[in-house]
């Protein structure tokens, strides 16, 4: 389309409106293997090809928007994180960033283990036959039935997350006849968040129970003397979509100081700690993610010297990471409906999903990047908002982004990255129907989660 068709026309770097971008990629056409799934390219034809098929094709079958999950890519990408632990540490995904049935026979065949902070997310689990001992169990309330479920299971462990739930698990636990192996999650008074991590005055949180005025040894205390609990380890979480090891760094050596007090005052050395999870990825390709084994590594040796240097033996380490697995595996793929220049603005560029398939961008200010994906294009860059078709302002899918000025409705677009916190956090707001997410391996293609249907909708509703 000639510029003369656009009247706002395509913007460049000197006539950019505010906002937080970089200048237009130099190619529009590149889909940066840092924030696509591995076996994402273009074919011949110019369209996006996964797991050996184009998007175009997986539009027509399964329609949009659709999620599109990388099989192989997240089966690899479990492997290098299980690979990097080892055979002394253990590697639990956070379920909450994505699970469905396949996702946890994939863990379960991989070798991982699995957190889930919630009856529904149990349920899945163990219908999909991970092995309870396995599962980890999280959350700062969980119900008396959850607990109760869990218990009876015989889940791995449930992470304490406050003094009344220690007196409520071991109530539980005893009155089942059982000692559940537990730990307790602190709060290091570190906050982390992408580049900067906060080292003071982050315990004004809900999660965990604080080291700080010794809380938390308070509660190593009553865990060690109730009967229902087998006190395990340290639990400390400290944030999301983090690249810098520094806020880790922080929160070792504080779990470590406290399980050096554990042994002085009660002459036990808690055998594990767990660090969490909140490993970064790319939803940019300015982002820049540390690969796992140099996570592991930086991890191990932290938790070596500050355990050499409080003369303890090493604990087992665990690490949970959710978004790092199953995050760059998946993007979202949408139609585009409409292109609608703003004089001097940008463009709005409307898709058929939006909020209710990816809240990040409302919720947390997230980016995205985006692309044509159902063809290339030659021409110039269009500063661009993705945004869906929600009844809402806020209905921001990217809000920045560069695509080429010749887009046009019936154009296939994806954005990538999108494989943690968004079909998991998808909801009905305007009564849409929740997108199916497609495992796409080896040129075939299954639904792991249908689309949702005007039936399911209705079915809830109950007159
Ligand atoms: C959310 C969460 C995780 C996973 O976080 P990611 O950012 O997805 O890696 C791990 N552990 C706990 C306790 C969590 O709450």
């Amino acid at each position: 389309m000639s510029r003369s068709a656009h009247p706002a026309g395509p913007r460049h770097a000197d006539v950019l409106p505010e906002g937080h971008y970089s200048a237009p990629p130099t190619d529009l056409n590149h889909l940066d293997p840092k924030v696509w799934a591995r076996t994402v390219h273009r074919d011949e034809d110019g369209a996006a090809v996964v797991g050996g098929i184009p998007v175009t094709r997986l539009a027509a079958e399964f329609g949009t928007p659709a999620y599109f999950l990388d099989e192989a890519d997240f089966r690899a990408r479990c492997r290098a994180w299980s690979d990097a632990f080892g055979q002394d540490a253990d590697v639990f995904y956070a379920g909450k960033a994505f699970l469905s049935r396949a996702v946890v026979r994939w863990l379960h065949e991989e070798g991982l283990n699995l957190d889930v902070c919630s009856g529904g997310e149990l349920a899945t689990a163990l219908s999909a036959g991970m092995p309870a001992e396995r599962i980890a169990f999280h959350g700062n309330n969980k119900s008396p039935q959850e607990i109760q479920r869990a218990v009876e299971v015989g889940v791995g462990r449930i992470v304490l997350d406050s003094f009344q739930e220690i007196a409520r698990v071991a109530h539980i636990a005893q009155s089942l006849g059982k000692r559940q192996r537990v730990q307790i999650r602190v709060t290091v008074g570190v906050e982390a968040h992408t580049h900067e991590f906060i080292a003071t005055a982050h315990e004004d949180q809900k999660f965990g129970i604080a080291l700080a005025g010794g809380q938390a040894a308070e509660a190593v205390r009553r865990a060690l003397k109730l009967d229902g609990l087998e006190l395990i380890g340290i639990h400390s979480h400290i944030g999301s979509q983090i690249f810098d090891m520094a806020g880790f760094e922080v929160s070792a050596r504080r779990v470590v100081q406290l399980l050096a007090e554990v042994r002085d005052e009660h002459g036990v050395e808690l055998p594990e700690i767990d660090l969490g999870g909140g490993l970064g990825i790319a939803y940019t390709s300015e982002d820049d993610p540390r690969e796992p084994h140099h996570i592991a590594k930086a991890l191990n040796e932290i938790v070596t010297r500050e355990c050499e240097a409080a003369g303890l033996s090493t604990p087992r380490i665990s690490v949970e990471p959710g978004r790092a697995i199953v995050g760059p595996t998946a993007f979202t793929l949408y139609e585009v409906g409409t292109v609608k220049h703003l004089e001097g603005l940008r463009t709005y560029v409307s898709v058929d999903g939006g909020m209710s398939d990816n809240i990040r961008t409302a919720l947390y200010d997230a980016e995205y990047s985006v692309a044509l994906v159902s063809r290339t294009s030659e021409a110039e860059p269009m500063l661009s908002r993705v945004v869906g078709k929600h009844c809402e302002s806020g209905d921001i899918v990217v809000k920045d982004a560069f695509l080429p000025a010749d887009l046009a409705p019936g154009d296939l677009i994806a954005v990538p990255a999108t494989g943690a916190y968004c079909r998991s956090m998808a909801s009905n707001y305007n009564h849409a129907l929740r997108p199916p997410v497609v495992a796409v391996r080896d040129g075939e293609a299954r639904v792991i989660v249908r689309r949702e249907t005007e039936e399911d909708l209705l079915r809830l509703d109950v007159g």
